[in-house]
């Protein structure tokens, strides 16, 4: 079974209240990049008395304790998503918002050798395509 967010909490020694496993399980098992509006939508399903507040407390909570990475696909609202045990990039599909995971090995070895060129060791990028679907621009 892959370590889930809960898992890495208890590794990381987080105390954890029923609150913050049930918004663990919510990211979890997101495969959709949600912002803390609809992790608390979700949350809420689960448990009613969980407020917006505690979401983006316990939120910011995780993504400090780097299990979370937060995300900016330009639509002002912070997206989420647990810490790949893969790295991946996105695609963002402006008409619908709907982001696409990718991982291309010409891309990666290519921002290693820029990176060297300018004589830097990668240790880290971000790499995200805006686009519009292909059937939409005929
Ligand atoms: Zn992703």
């Amino acid at each position: 079974m892959p370590t889930t967010i809960e898992d890495r909490c208890q590794d990381a020694g987080m105390r954890m209240t029923e609150q913050r496993r049930i918004i663990a399980r919510v990211l979890s098992t997101a495969k959709d990049h949600p912002d803390v509006e609809e992790v608390y939508r979700r949350a809420s399903t689960i448990d009613d008395k969980i407020s917006i507040a505690t979401v983006y407390r316990t939120v910011r909570l995780f993504e400090e304790a780097g299990i979370l990475e937060r995300h900016d696909f330009r639509d002002g609202r912070a997206r989420y998503e647990e810490v790949p045990d893969e790295h991946h990039d996105h695609l963002i599909d402006m008409r619908t918002g709907k982001v696409i995971e990718f991982r291309n090995e010409d891309i990666e070895k290519l921002q290693e050798f820029i990176a060297k060129d300018l004589g830097y060791k990668l240790v880290d990028h971000r790499l995200e395509l805006y686009g519009i679907p292909l059937k939409d621009t005929k």
